[in-house]
């Protein structure tokens, strides 16, 4: 089937051709997709989409007058995909519901690790030849409290490292997973006890209308001083001002984020020859207390291979006419 993927990088397009082994007639675009570009998908029946592109109800209508009857999401989150608008244009969507829970909650123990012990400003002065530790002090994580916020897939990964760490682990969840009650003594509780009580605050739910900006300035006001908090979910969920305000006072003592809010055109490009204009993330990356990367934490090559591998699978199961059991409406 004439498929358009969308978002094509060179981390990612050798996987794709590797699963589809000749079998679909793949289109790759370097571009994101969105109103300018959707006409591209012209003569595909389905498009494949990475979480940076834009299928909002516009784009999909012009897709949808084109011919597109499928889209295969090259990720997890679908907050990127107005689910409503596809069901009715009649577009089916299907997703990678897990490539590698590990991957994320990795790259999460990343952020806390380095941020805890410095490291990228130790880096930075060993490399100038300043070998002073003075000012690189970190803190033990074993004994901490560790607020895990959603512990599904990723979340549950966490849980487990964290365990291993010797921390104690609160979490919030809207359905609690026993397993990890009686594996790893976690202590399911609400945000605001996690608030209260946490040294390390993990985000680990999707972008929804209810979970949008669940970080803001009430609940960073509950914090303890100093607290480490960590986003590799979706930027939404936190509202970056609230946190800049939190991070000027001292409240905030880490900030560590693989997504952000306002990413969309920002991440995933190189933009070193341009003028920045995001004064929000510009501002946050003054603060030598946090630590920005770019949507980067599924980026591991177990991750990847199983992101190409469920969507060619996804793309021939729509193809077939069978259930994939990836779809979502
Ligand atoms: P999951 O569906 O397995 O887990 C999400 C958990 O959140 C579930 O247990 C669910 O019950 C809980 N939840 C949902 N709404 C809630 C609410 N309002 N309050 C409390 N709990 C709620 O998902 P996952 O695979 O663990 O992924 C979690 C998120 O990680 C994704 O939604 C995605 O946004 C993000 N993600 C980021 C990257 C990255 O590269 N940075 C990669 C993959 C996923």
């Amino acid at each position: 089937m004439e498929t358009t993927i969308y978002s094509t990088h060179k981390f990612d397009k050798p996987s794709i051709v590797n699963a589809n082994k000749g079998k679909h007639q793949l289109n790759f675009l370097e571009f994101r997709l969105t109103k300018e570009t959707a006409l591209l998908a012209e003569g595909s029946k389905a498009i494949a989409l990475f979480s940076s592109d834009d299928a909002s109800s516009e784009v999909l209508k012009i897709l949808h007058k084109q011919g597109i009857k499928f889209i295969a999401l090259r990720s997890a989150g679908f907050n990127h995909v107005d689910l409503k608008k596809a069901s009715e244009l009649g577009i089916k969507v299907a997703r990678v519901p897990a490539y590698s829970p590990y991957a994320i909650a990795e790259h999460t123990m990343a952020l806390i690790l380095a941020l805890n012990r410095k490291l990228i400003k130790a880096h930075n002065r060993v490399r100038e030849q300043n070998f002073s530790l003075n000012g690189l002090t970190g803190f033990d994580l074993n004994g901490k409290t560790v607020g895990v916020i959603g512990t599904g897939k990723i979340g549950a990964v966490l849980v487990k490292i964290l365990h291993g760490l010797g921390c104690k682990i609160l979490a919030h969840d809207v359905s609690e997973d026993k397993n990890l009650i009686d594996l790893y003594d976690v202590i399911y509780t609400n945000c605001t006890t996690i608030c209260k009580q946490a040294d390390i605050i993990s985000l680990h739910v999707p972008l929804t209308p209810s979970t949008r900006h669940l970080i803001d300035t009430e609940h960073i006001t509950l914090m303890k001083e100093g607290v480490m908090l960590i986003n590799t979910s979706r930027g939404g969920l936190v509202d970056t001002k609230a946190v800049i305000e939190g991070l000027k006072s001292g409240k905030i003592g880490y900030f560590g984020i693989d997504v952000y809010e306002e990413e969309e055109g920002l991440f995933f490009e190189d933009h070193s020859d341009t003028i920045l204009q995001d004064d929000v993330i510009a501002r946050l990356m003054t603060f030598n207390n946090v630590l920005i990367t770019s949507h980067q934490a599924f980026l591991t090559e177990t991750a990847l291979t199983n992101i190409a591998e469920t969507t060619i699978y996804n793309i021939d199961c729509f193809e077939n006419g069978k259930v994939s059991g990836n779809e979502v409406s």
